[in-house]
């Protein structure tokens, strides 16, 4: 059976982070765990958490680290994390949410995290053509579409822009981004748990790149993680 994994997927809005984690957890057979996944369900379901976070949300800033990483605490604890690892996406995306996770990690620390790199203008370009099914969080694009109207070809969900995706809210998580989320790209280097990999391209030859990057890093730790 194909080893589990326990990897950190960083990289700016319109990276392809999602489609990539999604390809890394079927590949490594490990669970997808995206912060913005989990709230835009809670939004959906009308949670406490979720109304916390829709006005937030839909003005691209953050939700404070407590609250976060106590969602993501809970969710770590499952069964199927505790067997087979996790691709983590969306977190951490400040150092202190970064600090915060290799202690709830501890004492069995991260594989591997990867940046995934796109230049700016590209990003602007994917981001005001992205399209997402609101039931399964499925991708789309203007110039790859559903293959019924705006249905979800995965599960018949409603095909939609997101509520975040427009020119102020993207401007506003792009600045963010710079701001408090990059920097984990040098703690993370300096920690010596980084791989850089390019996001340009068709999407199969970025996972390609990325598994290739995982596995170079397992080969040198002899086979294995942690
Ligand atoms: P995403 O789908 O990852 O772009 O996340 C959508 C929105 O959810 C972000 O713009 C934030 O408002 C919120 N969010 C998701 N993950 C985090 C996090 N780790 N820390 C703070 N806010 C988050």
């Amino acid at each position: 059976m194909v080893a589990g994994a326990r990897l950190v997927v960083l990289g700016k809005q319109g990276a392809g982070k999602g489609t990539q984690c999604l390809s890394l957890s079927h590949h490594y057979v490990v669970t997808h765990v995206s912060t913005g996944d989990m709230l835009r369900e809670a939004v959906k379901q009308g949670t406490s958490l979720g109304m916390k976070a829709k006005k937030l949300m839909e003005r691209g800033d953050l939700l404070g680290d407590d609250l976060i990483m106590e969602m993501v605490a809970a969710r770590m604890a499952e069964s199927d994390i505790k067997d087979r690892g996790f691709i983590l996406d969306g977190c951490p995306r400040t150092v202190s949410q970064a600090q915060m996770l290799a202690e709830l990690l501890a004492p069995v620390d991260l594989d591997l995290v990867i940046d995934i790199e796109v230049p700016t203008s590209q990003v602007l370009r994917r981001l005001a053509s992205r399209r997402v099914c609101v039931d399964c969080g499925a991708n789309y694009s203007l110039t790859q579409r559903p293959l019924i109207g705006w249905t979800c070809d995965v599960c018949g969900g409603e095909v939609i822009q997101r509520e975040d995706d427009t020119e102020v809210a993207i401007a506003n998580r792009l600045e963010i981004y710079e701001a408090q989320t990059a920097p984990l790209i040098d703690w993370y280097q300096q920690r010596g748990q980084l791989a850089s990999v390019s996001g340009t391209g068709a999407p199969e030859a970025v996972t390609k790149r990325i598994v290739k990057a995982i596995e170079d890093r397992r080969n040198r730790k002899g086979g294995r993680f942690s």
